[in-house]
C-alpha cells in the first residue's frame, strides 16, 4: 500500500536513511508499535502507526504489533481483540510479527538478575510512598535508600523470593542502581520490577512480579531487533534509561530511540485514561461511538481507512506540539467519500408535496446515475407519485433575497424528476406549514422543459408512497471547546457539547436505500455523507451521517 501523501522526508526518514548509509543494523530497518491493551485505539495511535508501518514499508523493513502488557491492573483481553481488529482495518498486515511484551518476561528475569549479578540493581524495601519522597526534585537530589547497598547474595534470594510470591504486594521492589543525585530524575535509582498479586491477561497466574514499562520496552525492542524505536516526545527525558538498561544488559543489538509530537485533535480528547471515563460515565454508547475519537467509533461514523491513512500523512511528523482542527481530518473523508460513495436522495425533515395535476393512482420511475462521475458505479430507479416529500428548509413563505427555493407560485426543478410551481400552502392551527400543493409541468420530465426557461433552484425529495422510513444520527463534536484539557479546573461535565448528537427520528430516503448493509457509506445528495450504523434492523434504518458536504461551523480560536 503507498499513500500519495507519505511523507519520505520526515526528520524520522532522513535519520532511517542515513543510518542504511553508514551501514548500521547492516541496513535492516524494524520498528515496531507497541499500544498498552488498556483501552481501544484512538487517532493518535493512527498516525504512530501511519509512521511506524510506513518505515517499515518504505525502507523494506518489518514492523511488529507489541502488546505493552506490563500492568496487569488495566488491561484486557477486549482490548487486545480491538486493537488487533482496528489495525487490520486501518490497512496494516502483522501477520508474523504479532508480539507481547509479557512473551518475554522469562528473559526479562533473567537480565534483571544479570544486573543484580552486576551490582547494578538491588531490593529495596522502601514503601512506594517513601521511594517518592526520597527521590528528591529537579532542584534537589535525592537520598540514597538505606538498602541501595545490600549485597549481590542478598539481592538475589529476596528478588527470587520476590518472584515465587512469598511476599505481598509493596514489601519490595526491585530498583536500577543509577545515580541519586542525576539531573534526570528517572536515572534515580528507578524502580524495575513491582509485586502484584494479579492475573495477567496473557500470562495468567505465571506471575506475581511485574516489570516496569521502562525496564521492559527497551529490552523488548533488542529482542525484536528493532533499529528504530519511534516513540512520543513524552519519552524524551526516559531515553538515557532506556539507553542505561541496554548498555548494562546482554543485549542482542541496540535500538535507537527517536521521539516524535503527539496528534492533538480539537474538540476531543485523546488519552486513553479519560476516553475510559467517557465511556464507563455513560457520556457515550461505547468505545465506538460514533463521537469518539476511537478508531472503531470512527469506523462506525464511516470514516474510510484510505482517509484517516491520508490524514495522519497530511499532518506529518515533526517534534513540534501538533493541534489539528477537525476540519483537516473531515477534508480528508470528504475527498475519499466524494469518490467512491454512491448518491442516493433523502429528506431530514419532510415537508409534504401534492401534486395536484398528477393523477392519484399513476406513478413512473426515473433511471438516474448513481455518481454523476462515474458511470461505472451504474445506475438506479427513482419513483415518483402524486406525493412526494422535500426537506422543510427548502421552502419558505417569504422568502428573502437569494433564497431561489420553493415559495409560494415559485418554480424549481425536482432533482431528476420535473419542474413544480408552489400554488397554494396549508397550514395548521398554529399557522405552521403542514403541506404544500404545487403543480407540475409534464414537459419537463427528467428537468429540462421544451421552451428551456430556468430555474434557479434545484430540490431533493423523495417519492412518498415509495420512501423508507429512517433514524438519521447527525455528530457535532464531543467538546465544546477546542482543547478540554488546557481549561482550568478539567471537568467533562463543563465542557461536553449537549448537541454532539441530534437525532431526527422521522426521515424519509429513496426506496434504493433498502438493499445497503451495515457499514456502507453514500452522498444524500445536498445533505452529506451517511453510512448503515449497526443498530439497524430489517425494519429499522439508521443512518449515521459521516460528515457534511462542507465545513458550517464557525472557525474558534482559542
Ligand atoms: P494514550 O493514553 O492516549 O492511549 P499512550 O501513549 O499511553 O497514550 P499507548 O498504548 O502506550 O498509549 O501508545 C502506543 C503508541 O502510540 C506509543 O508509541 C505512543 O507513543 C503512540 N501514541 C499514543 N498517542 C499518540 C498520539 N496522540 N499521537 C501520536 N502517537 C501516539
Ligand atoms: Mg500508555
Amino acid at each position: 500500500m503507498v499513500d500519495p501523501d507519505t511523507p519520505t522526508t520526515s526528520f524520522i526518514h532522513q535519520i532511517v536513511r542515513a543510518d542504511i548509509a553508514d551501514g548500521k543494523n547492516a541496513g535492516t530497518v524494524v520498528t515496531r508499535f507497541p499500544p498498552e491493551p488498556n483501552g481501544y485505539l484512538h487517532i493518535g495511535h493512527a498516525k504512530s502507526m501511519c509512521l511506524n508501518f510506513g518505515i517499515a514499508h518504505d525502507f523494506g523493513g518489518s514492523c511488529f504489533l507489541r502488546f505493552d502488557d506490563t500492568n496487569p491492573d488495566k488491561e484486557n483481553r477486549e482490548y487486545v481483540r480491538a486493537i488487533q481488529t482496528d489495525v487490520r482495518w486501518l490497512g496494516f498486515d502483522y501477520t508474523g510479527h504479532l508480539t507481547h511484551a509479557s512473551d518475554y518476561f522469562d528473559q526479562l528475569y533473567v537480565w534483571a538478575v544479570e544486573l543484580i549479578d552486576h551490582g547494578k540493581a538491588y531490593v529495596c524495601s522502601l514503601s512506594a510512598e517513601e521511594i517518592r519522597a526520597t527521590r528528591g526534585t529537579l532542584t534537589k537530589p535525592g537520598e540514597s535508600s538505606p538498602y541501595r547497598d545490600r549485597n549481590v547474595t542478598e539481592n538475589l534470594d529476596l528478588f527470587a523470593r520476590m518472584r515465587s510470591g512469598e511476599f505481598t504486594d509493596g514489601a519490595h521492589v526491585l530498583r536500577a542502581k543509577i545515580d541519586m543525585a542525576a539531573p534526570n530524575i528517572n536515572l534515580r535509582d528507578p524502580t524495575l520490577y513491582r509485586i502484584r498479586h494479579q492475573s495477567h491477561q496473557h500470562t495468567g497466574d505465571l506471575w506475581c512480579i511485574y516489570p516496569m514499562y521502562d525496564f521492559t520496552h527497551p529490552l523488548s525492542d533488542a529482542i525484536e531487533g528493532v533499529t528504530h524505536s519511534l516513540c512520543t516526545l513524552e519519552f524524551e527525558d526516559h531515553r538515557p534509561l532506556y539507553d542505561w538498561i541496554l548498555e548494562n544488559v546482554s543485549v542482542p543489538c541496540r535500538p535507537r530511540q527517536i521521539e516524535f509530537s503527539r496528534l492533538s485533535l480539537d474538540h476531543t480528547v485523546m488519552s486513553k485514561r479519560l476516553l475510559t471515563t467517557l465511556v464507563d460515565a455513560g457520556h457515550v454508547s461505547g468505545w465506538d461511538d460514533p463521537r469518539m475519537p476511537t478508531l472503531s467509533g470512527m469506523r462506525r461514523r464511516g470514516y474510510t481507512p484510505s482517509s484517516i491513512r491520508t490524514f495522519c500523512n497530511r499532518v506529518g511528523i515533526t517534534k513540534k506540539d501538533q493541534r489539528i482542527e477537525l476540519s483537516a481530518l473531515e477534508n480528508c473523508i470528504r475527498e475519499d467519500l466524494e469518490r467512491i460513495a454512491p448518491r442516493r436522495l433523502g429528506v431530514l425533515r419532510p415537508l409534504k408535496i401534492v401534486v395536484e395535476n398528477y393523477p392519484e393512482d399513476q406513478s413512473e420511475e426515473f433511471t438516474v446515475p448513481n455518481h454523476p462521475g462515474d458511470s461505472t458505479m451504474g445506475t438506479r430507479t427513482l419513483a415518483f407519485c402524486r406525493e412526494i416529500w422535500i426537506d422543510e428548509s427548502d421552502f419558505m413563505e417569504h422568502p428573502p433575497a437569494k433564497f431561489f427555493r420553493l415559495a409560494p407560485g415559485r418554480e424549481v426543478r425536482l432533482r431528476y424528476a420535473y419542474y413544480i410551481t408552489c400554488s397554494r400552502v396549508i397550514k395548521d392551527n398554529s399557522g405552521r406549514v403542514t403541506e404544500l400543493r404545487c403543480h407540475y409541468d409534464p414537459d419537463s420530465r427528467g428537468g429540462g422543459t421544451a421552451d428551456g426557461r430556468k430555474v434557479k433552484g434545484t430540490l431533493h425529495w423523495v417519492s412518498a408512497r415509495h420512501a423508507l422510513d429512517a433514524e438519521i444520527r447527525l455528530y457535532n463534536p464531543l467538546f465544546s471547546v477546542a482543547d478540554p484539557r488546557a481549561e482550568t479546573d478539567f471537568d467533562f461535565h463543563d465542557f461536553l457539547n449537549n448537541e454532539s448528537l441530534v437525532t431526527l427520528g422521522k426521515t424519509k430516503v429513496e426506496a434504493a436505500m433498502e438493499q445497503h448493509s451495515t457499514g456502507e457509506c453514500f452522498q444524500l445528495e445536498r445533505l452529506g455523507y451517511f453510512c448503515v450504523d449497526p443498530d439497524s434492523a430489517t425494519d429499522r434504518l439508521v443512518l449515521n451521517r459521516t460528515v457534511a458536504l462542507r465545513d458550517s461551523r464557525p472557525k474558534t480560536h482559542t
